[in-house]
């Protein structure tokens, strides 16, 4: 067929499909059972696992159906069993299942399990560095730190640090920013922080440290009980939305807005070996819905945040503001803490960096934008 014949045939069956025209001749043409990729649908999923189905033994952090970030992970392993027309699958281990929950970074690097899905903060024992890539105090927002990894080098930093320890790390959530948490009794200046005993984790632990406040690490399962007895006078926990199901409400009826978790990463790590042994079909299938959870958790957050929240204030909770003394206190002590980290870890130093000089080109523009924005909008 000469290329004028081909253009009119095409055009006339167009057109006849178009005026809704069904003779034998076009039906044939949207027939899709006699088309040649409806024949190999069957061989087609095998041929991308290369004739095997492959399973991915995944480990959580989060007890099963966990809010948020627990159902999460459980459609994202939906998501890829559907991708991947079942060829890969991806066998979830909840909380203590398989593995203890804080055990889950040594059971992938050793190989035991091929995945987890966790916090990169809980490993700051391992390398300090690595309770930067969840955010700092008076850091990144959400969508400053995904920023920042994808496009500032700081996934790139994240995967050459985890690559000693055999593992291989994407972005898998984020919890959006956090509350400051729940106090017993208002907090009127910085006196009140003193000998405080405050549940909370991470960088925002030892900065709280450094302002007098003496941080205690707890299960979450103990600290209702703990903030009910007083053996805890405050704690901090997540954000609306997973805090009214902890009830700490009823006990504690301060509620502070937050600066010590902006916007914290979860993370989706795999160990390097059953990476590199995945075929590219699958890497690929792995990159996007990673992604997509990475997106919708964070989106998840502020969507049950700001219904969480109406209830909270439903309930007679007290929001507050922590007084500006305390707020100067912070910041002082987050540089103490950096400076030491820094001085005793040169990882932590060149992540720190990088984090501190994103930030200062990030706060320029965030706030000639998106603070003039909210402020105008209120
Ligand atoms: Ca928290």
């Amino acid at each position: 067929m000469n290329r004028r014949n081909f253009l009119t045939t095409a055009t006339a069956t167009s057109a006849a499909l178009a005026l809704g025209g069904c003779n034998e001749s076009n039906r044939q043409a949207i027939d899709y059972s006699k088309h040649p990729s409806a024949k190999d649908k069957d061989t087609k999923h095998v041929n991308i696992n290369r004739g095997k189905k492959t399973i991915i033994k995944l480990a959580t952090s989060w007890p099963a159906h966990f809010p948020i970030m627990g159902i999460g992970v459980e459609r994202f392993a939906k998501r890829i069993k559907d991708i991947s027309g079942g060829s890969l699958e991806i066998k979830l281990y909840p909380k203590n299942t398989l593995v203890p929950a804080l055990a889950v970074f040594d059971a992938c690097s050793s190989g035991q399990i091929d995945a987890f899905h966790s916090g990169p903060y809980y490993w700051k024992g391992k390398n300090s560095a690595f309770s930067l890539y969840s955010g700092i105090p008076f850091g990144f927002t959400a969508e400053e730190i995904n920023s920042w990894m994808l496009f500032g080098g700081g996934l790139d930093l994240w995967r050459e640090q985890y690559d000693r320890y055999n593992l291989y790390p994407f972005m898998g959530g984020n919890t959006n920013i956090q509350m400051g948490g729940w106090f017993r009794k208002p907090i009127n200046s910085l006196v009140d922080m003193q000998g405080l005993k405050m549940r909370i984790p991470g960088l925002g632990g030892e900065v709280f440290s450094k302002m007098g406040v003496n941080p205690i690490l707890l299960p979450a399962g103990d600290i209702y009980t703990s903030l009910e007895r007083g053996v805890i006078d405050a704690t901090e926990w997540v954000g609306p939305a997973l805090d009214i199901k902890m009830g700490f409400y009823k006990i504690a009826p301060y509620y502070y807005s937050g600066w010590h978790e902006p916007g914290s990463i979860l993370e989706l790590t795999f160990n390097k070996g059953s990476w590199n042994k995945l075929v590219s079909e699958h890497k690929a299938m792995i990159e996007v819905a990673s992604s997509e959870m990475n997106s919708n958790m964070t989106y998840e957050f502020h969507a049950q945040n700001i219904h969480a929240f109406q209830e909270l204030k439903n309930l007679n909770v007290n929001i507050m503001q922590y007084p500006k003394d305390v707020i100067d206190a912070g910041k002082i002590a987050l540089g103490e803490v950096v400076t030491e980290l820094s001085a005793n870890n040169e990882d932590f130093a060149k992540v720190y960096n990088s984090i501190d000089k994103y930030l200062h080109l990030s706060k320029e523009w965030s706030d000639t934008s998106l603070r003039y924005f909210l402020n105008q909008r209120s």
